[in-house]
């Protein structure tokens, strides 16, 4: 079977992180671009999960704080994300009310709870079938490729209200604690090594092959 193969961790190789290059992991640093050589990344786990935990803080001020100054006709609106989603919706400007929930509510949070589980199954606390870890970690690799849209949104957002020559929009705290949301979520994507997801499946593969002990018939 194939399974049986055995795996470059066992046979002492590293792939580099950098170049690609497979050398043995003993050299401490690849050959071909002098980046250095581990077999997994160190401490993956818990950068990860303290990456998540200050991406986690930083949410709840980045949807209770107001995220701009918006100044029209001498009124002036400090929304929060919500807020300035209800108003979009509120002017009928529903495909960028749409938007802002998904990019700036939706994945943030779907990002921090998909990796949260995931450390948890790298570690063997949670044990989900190959096929669900397969559809999770394809769910965090495919949000990780768009994680620049909430930026993006911000950026559309103040180019669209700036282009009203009677409202001035300025960057309030709230947008601070959402640009730290994004960077340190892709900051603990960066960190996590989904290798260590697969080593826990083998390591339940084996634990299959020898039935554990019955303690009673
Ligand atoms: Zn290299």
């Amino acid at each position: 079977m194939s399974d049986h193969l055995p795996k470059a961790i066992d046979e002492g190789l590293a792939g580099c992180h950098s170049c690609g290059k497979v050398s043995p992991a003993a050299l401490g640093r690849c050959p071909r671009c002098g980046s250095s050589l581990h077999t997994r990344k160190p401490a993956s786990v818990q950068r990860t999960v303290a990456y998540l935990l200050g991406a986690t803080a930083l949410y709840i001020p980045a949807n209770l704080l107001p995220v701009m100054t918006m100044t029209e006709w001498g009124d002036v609106m400090e929304p929060t994300i919500l807020e300035g989603m209800v108003e979009f919706w509120r002017r009928e400007a529903y495909p960028i009310a749409l938007v802002i929930f998904v990019a700036s509510i939706m994945i943030p949070l779907i990002k921090i709870v998909a990796l949260g589980w995931l450390c948890a199954a790298a570690t063997g606390r949670v044990k989900p079938s190959p096929r669900v870890l397969g559809r999770i970690y394809w769910l965090t690799e495919l949000l990780g490729r768009w994680s620049m849209v909430d930026i993006f949104v911000v950026s559309i957002l103040v180019a669209l209200v700036q282009f009203g020559t009677v409202m001035t929009v300025s960057p309030r705290s709230g947008a601070l604690a959402f640009a730290g949301v994004v960077v340190l979520t892709m900051f603990a994507a960066t960190s996590f090594d989904p290798r260590l997801l697969w080593d826990q499946l083998d390591l339940g593969e084996n634990s299959d092959t020898i039935p554990p002990q019955t303690e009673s018939e």
